[in-house]
């Protein structure tokens, strides 16, 4: 209680702009995917948030169905808000999305304009808001015709309940129709949120498609859930992801050859005086196009850790290479 912002909290933190747009975000965001739902420790999630703020990360990433429980992540969210960051709400970007399974029948996932606009309102409730800064379609709908996807996006923006919009897990193709339809809607497509990390690769293509629009680019699990910190090299360590309930990576993620190859990849980073995850961060940051990066993290001391990828972010050719040699021999 009574949290009093550190005053150097802009110092050492980048800020990029969005693509074409007017927002400057901080290459590093905080998501709130994993660790922040309701059977989370409070504190931990409370002190998590506040440090991140205190140093500079103003971008906080959520979205419907982030706990366990789905919802919870954006209660614990909202409650640190309430009692701690009210005064600094005009400090923050606050994204959330829409488009996975949230609640039962035909209205509770993809992507019609019935889901996404009640999904929002579901989540400013959650949260305790008033707006949101970007609202994302999830993941794209096969079967919804993008035009009513995208017409809903538009008109949360009219309404006011978002700032911005983006998307979120498109294809190349599917991205450039986004981004077009939006267009003759007279709005603008801000941000593509999609994996990528040194060993998630799949999505380089849809960069170019960003760049080429002008919408800004942001990398989810740029850890790739933690394996580029290293943490899985001599086996799963306690309290590590892979070692609990995450149906998102288990044993079965880290062994096989990733031990091998981010054994290789820390050599690179220690000639580069960084710990492996700062590396990871830096090279996904170096990517042309890119505007941030939104890690996970289980506890503070790893967003420091993380942060400090800052102090080093630029490559030279040959460790691009060497990088690339380990990722691909
Ligand atoms: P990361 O790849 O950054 O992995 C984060 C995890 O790695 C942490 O929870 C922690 O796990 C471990 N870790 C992080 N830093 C360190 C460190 N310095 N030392 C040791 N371990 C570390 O990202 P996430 O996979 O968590 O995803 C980040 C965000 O991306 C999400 O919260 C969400 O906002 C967004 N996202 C979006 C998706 C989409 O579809 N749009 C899909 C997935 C994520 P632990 O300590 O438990 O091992």
């Amino acid at each position: 209680m009574n949290y009093i912002a550190k005053p150097e909290r802009y110092e050492t933190m980048k800020y990029i702009r969005c693509g074409k747009s007017g927002l400057f975000l901080p290459a590093m965001s905080l998501g709130l995917w994993h660790n922040f739902g309701n059977t989370s420790d409070f504190t931990n999630c409370r002190e998590m948030l506040l440090e991140s703020f205190d140093r500079g990360i103003t971008h906080f990433d959520l979205a419907n169905n982030y706990g366990p429980e789905a919802g919870s992540a954006e209660e614990t969210f909202g409650r640190v808000v309430h009692q701690e960051l009210k005064a600094y709400r005009d400090e923050m970007i606050i994204s959330t999305k829409a488009g996975y399974y949230m609640w039962p029948g035909p209205y509770g996932e993809w992507g019609s304009k019935k889901n996404l606009v009640a999904s929002l309102d579901q989540s400013l409730k959650r949260m305790n808001l008033d707006y949101v800064d970007i609202y994302y379609h999830h993941r794209p709908d096969p079967d919804t015709p993008m035009e009513e996807t995208m017409d809903a996006l538009a008109g949360i923006v009219k309404s006011g309940k978002a700032l911005y919009v983006g998307i979120s897990n498109y294809n190349a193709e599917q991205t450039a129709e986004a981004v077009r339809i939006l267009k003759g809607m007279g709005i603008h497509c801000l941000i593509h949120q999609m994996q990528l990390s040194m060993i998630h690769r799949e999505n380089e293509a849809v960069l170019d498609v960003l760049n080429e629009n002008g919408v800004g680019a942001i990398a989810f699990s740029p850890l790739a859930q933690g394996i580029l910190t290293g943490k899985y090299i001599d086996g799963i360590p306690d309290g590590s992801r892979a070692a609990g309930a995450s149906v998102f990576l288990n044993a079965n993620h880290v062994t096989g050859s990733v031990p091998v190859i981010t054994k290789h990849l820390k050599e690179v980073s220690d000639s580069r005086g960084q710990s492996l995850a700062q590396m990871a961060l830096a090279w996904v940051l170096q990517k042309k196009g890119m505007t941030s990066v939104v890690i996970g993290a289980s506890r503070t001391e790893q967003i420091v850790e993380n942060l400090k990828a800052m102090e080093k972010l630029t490559f030279c050719e040959e460790e691009l290479r060497r990088i690339d040699e380990i990722l691909y021999e």
